[in-house]
């Protein structure tokens, strides 16, 4: 029986055939020359939503930061270890990226984390509660009290993370100078469906399709 290791070991061996021995001269450009790809991408570090398998990436088209709930904090230097933060610098003032995505997606495990947090629940982490509390904001309760659902919160989240984006001066800089986006996706586990996120409405639409769609209550 294959374990989970010699799974991933025969993985690489399958990668190596494919990237090194069919089409070597890609690899060995990316070796010499270096990495410019133009798509950052901050998604989360839930095993079900791999992007480059999702979204079949090639070796050097994205640059990537996962981190628990594909969170961005806003931009505050100080002496903290700010590892997003860090990489977003990384892409922009250096590799002069030309697109930021912010990839969610449905039932997620920060977000339940955050909303278990909101709801009073007790919190057994260490680390976990400050770091998606950057998402604390989409956590307000309507009138009656009521906390936003599990979807809502996973898009208000990515919202929040655009909003944070545009904390950074250069970001913005960039941005106001037309030569870089900043865009929000969200994937549905249950149906397969890649959305766009629109940071200043509710409004959610299916990609693929071009389609609006229903909030979905998970
Ligand atoms: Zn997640």
């Amino acid at each position: 029986m294959v374990g989970p290791i010699e799974r991933l070991i025969a993985g690489f061996r399958a990668f190596h055939a494919r990237y090194y021995e069919q089409r070597p001269e890609r690899m060995q450009e990316l070796a010499a020359r270096g990495q410019s790809p133009d798509v950052m991408l901050i998604a989360c570090s839930d095993a079900r939503v791999d992007p480059a398998l999702l979204l079949g990436s090639e070796p050097g088209e994205l640059f990537m930061v996962r981190n628990i709930a594909n969170l961005i904090p806003p931009y505050g230097p100080d002496h903290g270890l700010h590892g997003t933060s860090a990489s977003i610098e990384y892409a922009v003032r250096d590799l002069g990226v030309r697109h930021i995505i912010v990839l969610g997606h449905s039932a997620c495990g920060g977000i339940e984390a955050l909303r278990a947090a909101m709801s009073g629940k007790p919190d057994a982490r260490e680390f976990m509660a400050a770091w998606t509390n950057i998402a604390a904001d989409a956590c307000t309760c309507d009138v009656d009290g009521v906390i936003p659902s599990q979807q809502q919160l996973e898009l208000e989240a990515i919202r929040i993370s655009l909003r944070n984006l545009e904390t950074f001066p250069w970001v913005v800089e960039r941005i106001e100078a037309g030569v870089l986006d900043a865009r929000g996706w969200w994937v549905d586990l249950d149906d397969g469906r890649l959305c766009e996120v629109s940071k200043d409405s509710e409004t959610l639409r299916d990609i693929v399709a071009g389609t609006e769609v229903r909030h979905v209550a998970h």
